[in-house]
């Protein structure tokens, strides 16, 4: 058996920001501490940090008023912001930036009186959090029937925006269908598929005709996650979204000679390295590194901990 490895995958800049900015609050503030959400969306890291003494919640009700509470990278909207300003609850907002700048577009088109067709999945954390940013002016567009049907004037102010964790190929054709109906529709060059969604979904594009199987490592809430393994799919492979490798159903590497493996952005590197072990101590397996493209990005820590930071040291 020979095991391609996927370069870039893994935790992208905004995960390691989160999780950085979780790990530097316990340090700063010790427990309880509470999180708004999954800090990323991925099991292994969530129960991490519920074994340290993390309190994960879905509602700002449930935090003991004048608590301190992270928002997770997928960001909040500003109802959020206020029910925890209510609580006096203390804040550190670890939204990744390429959220944020999704949520500063849809402020400003919403101020310039655009209609704002939002291409994203329903129910996910970010696009509840956009959304709120304008509830009044988004609509929420999920696929190319959604984009032909819905209804609008034609000749509507509109802008679109997406939502960051999209397939690349999806969002491509969602947007060429609603430039048809609507061209005068305004938005971004391309859409807000960030850097990382896009640099693992082309390392997968690149390396899938070479495998006979395919392994995503990522947990089944991941959206970026989800896409890499249907973008194999759609390359008639078979692949397996799992947590960790001895979650794969005991058939998946039956006759296969070469497995493809990458990562979703919030999944950690000790699930693919464990992963690489388990195939060549079971499989006597090979391993070949490849890299499609190089990351050399980072974001910093929220401007809350910088803040209580640079405080403790002086
Ligand atoms: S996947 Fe993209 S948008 Fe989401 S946290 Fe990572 S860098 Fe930010």
């Amino acid at each position: 058996m020979k095991i391609i490895l996927a370069n870039p995958r893994g935790f992208c800049a905004g995960v390691n920001m989160a999780i950085e900015s979780l790990e530097r609050a316990l340090e700063l503030f010790g427990t309880p501490l509470y999180v708004y959400h999954e800090i990323v969306h991925n099991r292994p890291v969530v129960e991490r940090f519920k074994k340290l003494g993390v309190v994960f919640v879905d509602h700002i009700e449930e935090i003991p008023n004048g608590a301190t509470v992270l928002y997770s990278a997928h960001g909040v909207s500003p109802e959020i912001r206020q029910a925890s300003a209510k609580r006096n609850l203390r804040a550190i907002d670890a939204t990744c930036p390429l959220v944020t700048k999704v949520h500063t577009e849809a402020v400003r088109f919403a101020r310039e009186g655009y209609t704002i067709l939002l291409i994203g999945h329903d129910g996910h954390d970010e696009v509840i959090g956009t959304m709120g940013e304008a509830p009044e002016h988004i609509r929420l567009v999920q696929n190319e029937q959604e984009a032909a049907t819905i209804d609008l004037p034609a000749d509507a102010k509109l802008a679109f925006l997406t939502q960051t964790t999209l397939s690349v190929d999806d969002a491509e054709r969602i947007i060429a269908v609603l430039r048809r109906r609507f061209p005068q529709i305004v938005g971004p060059t391309k859409d807000d598929i960030c850097y990382a969604t896009q640099n693992r979904q082309e390392a997968v594009k690149e390396l899938v005709p070479e495998a006979d199987v395919v392994i995503v490592l990522g947990s089944q809430n991941s959206s970026n996650s989800l896409r890499l393994a249907e973008l194999a799919r759609a390359h008639n492979k078979p692949a397996y979204l799992v947590d960790r490798v001895h979650e794969l159903p005991s058939e998946a590497l039956t006759g296969s000679e070469t497995v493809l493996i990458t990562a979703g952005a919030s999944a950690p590197e000790e699930t693919v390295q464990e992963c690489i072990a388990y195939l060549q101590e079971r499989f006597g397996a090979t391993l070949e590194s490849r890299t499609i493209r190089e990351e050399h990005v980072s974001f910093p820590l929220p401007r809350e901990l910088r803040l209580i930071s640079v405080g403790v040291r002086g």
